[in-house]
């Protein structure tokens, strides 16, 4: 039965955000499960393992968290760690939510903004300490997923570790830190979930307290989860761009990555590229597994692993492009975007060269501002020229460019150059 994961509203994808150590993947690990914390981060650690620890499935990415509900009620499974325990959640539920880590620490910034801007998300779930409060990576990660669009969610975590007084001061935090970019606080608590699900997105972001602990809060992340709908669309051309490539001995070439918008069927005849002269190569779907679940198709939102066939692991590179064998793709070198500067300690002059997070893309390229120069907290019109090679961009697509840290983001404006 893969009834939840081919349904329109079947499943929801939700990134996960926030400073290191502020309990996000122990809040995740508590949902899944449905076990409170040790306070040691007993019920976490499937979402801290690195990829060489564990056995890899066709759907790769080991940040993936799932549960879900059938008739309403909760479907968890005991160890999420294990493959057979992801299937049994995938094949019993209705609804499925899956959690893709953006993991905190600088290093893995970049992963988080991969993770925001390379997946189709539906939904930010920002997780703050009540013993911390905000700190400069809340607000940066609470930015990005604005920047995003994507409709985001507070949960306040180790409610437990504090007295009602600081809760209360950290909510209030929260909420001017919110209004200070033009948000609109929710508090679940008060105003209730059917409210939240109503309001959120926009810019009305619902914020609850949580503790992984005792479990305060969990009950009505359930229910929010629950009616959340779907936020992505799925129809249109078969489009994904890969995350990650990877080799599995007997299947070959895997490329995964979140299936950005129509469907994908087992045996559809697809191109890969573009490759760094530009051109595309014919490949075959062999197989598509999601949660390492075999599934015979996959539509727009679903986190997927595609073998494919014709081309050697070694030649996918995340970045390109799976699409149908009948698209005429057009990539370019350079394109033009509106672009915000968020923060930058000096004006950006012809010629600056951040790091461009666009879709899966990471790449260097340059920047030609039509006035010469963008200042910081401007708004306005460059070039952007990738440095290496061309990738597939469209019109209306949202990027992140970063030099060590997020210096703003951008949407294409136009790709006919
Ligand atoms: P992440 O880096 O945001 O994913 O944070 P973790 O989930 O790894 O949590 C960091 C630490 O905080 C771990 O030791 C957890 O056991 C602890 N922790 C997480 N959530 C809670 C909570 O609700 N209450 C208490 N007391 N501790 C928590």
């Amino acid at each position: 039965r893969e009834g939840a994961l081919l349904e329109d509203d079947g499943h929801i994808v939700v990134g996960t955000a926030g400073h290191v150590d502020h309990g996000k993947s122990t809040l995740v690990g508590s949902l899944v499960t449905g076990r409170p914390d040790d306070g040691e981060g007993g019920t976490r650690s499937f979402l801290d393992v690195q990829p060489h620890e564990v056995e890899r499935g066709l759907s790769a990415d080991l940040s993936y968290a799932v549960y879900g509900f059938a008739e309403g009620e909760p479907v968890r499974t005991d160890n999420p760690d294990r493959k057979a325990d992801r299937a049994a959640v995938v094949e019993s539920a209705d609804k499925l939510i899956s959690f893709v880590d953006t993991v905190g620490h600088e290093p893995w910034l970049r992963t988080t903004i991969r993770g925001l801007v390379g997946q189709k998300l539906d939904y930010g779930l920002l997780t703050v300490a009540a013993d911390d409060g905000p700190t400069k990576t809340t607000r940066e990660h609470l930015g990005v997923l604005l920047a995003t669009e994507l409709p985001t969610m507070v949960a306040i975590t180790k409610a437990d570790m504090v007295d009602g007084e600081r809760a209360l001061e950290v909510e209030r935090e929260v909420e001017r830190l919110l209004r200070d970019v033009g948000q609109t606080p929710l508090r679940v608590e008060r105003h209730g979930v059917d409210t939240a699900v109503e309001e959120i997105g926009g810019s009305v972001v619902p914020v609850l307290r949580t503790s992984a602990v005792t479990m305060d809060g969990l009950d009505t992340l359930d229910d929010l989860f629950e009616r959340l709908p779907k936020t992505g669309d799925s129809t249109g051309e078969f489009s994904m761009y890969v995350d990650r490539s990877y080799k599995i001995t007997g299947v070959g070439a895997v490329a995964s990555g979140t299936v950005r918008s129509g469907t994908v069927e087992a045996g559809d005849e697809l191109l890969l590229g573009p490759f760094p002269d530009g051109s595309f190569r014919d490949v075959e779907a062999r197989s598509i597994e999601m949660h390492y679940h075999r599934v015979d198709r996959a539509k727009a939102g679903r986190i997927v692993g595609i073998a494919l066939k014709g081309v050697r692991e070694a030649d996918v590179e995340r970045g390109m492009v799976l699409l149908p064998r009948e698209a005429e793709p057009e990539p370019v070198r350079e394109f033009e975007a509106e672009v915000m500067v968020l923060n930058h300690p000096t004006r950006i002059d012809d010629g600056y060269e951040p790091v461009v997070h666009l879709e899966t893309v990471s790449e260097a390229a340059a920047f030609h501002p039509a006035e010469g120069q963008l200042l910081p907290g401007d708004t306005g019109q460059t070039t952007v020229r990738f440095k290496f090679r061309p990738y597939l961009v469209e019109e209306g697509q949202r990027f992140v460019f970063r030099e060590g840290q997020s210096k703003g983001v951008g949407t294409v404006t136009d790709v006919t150059s």
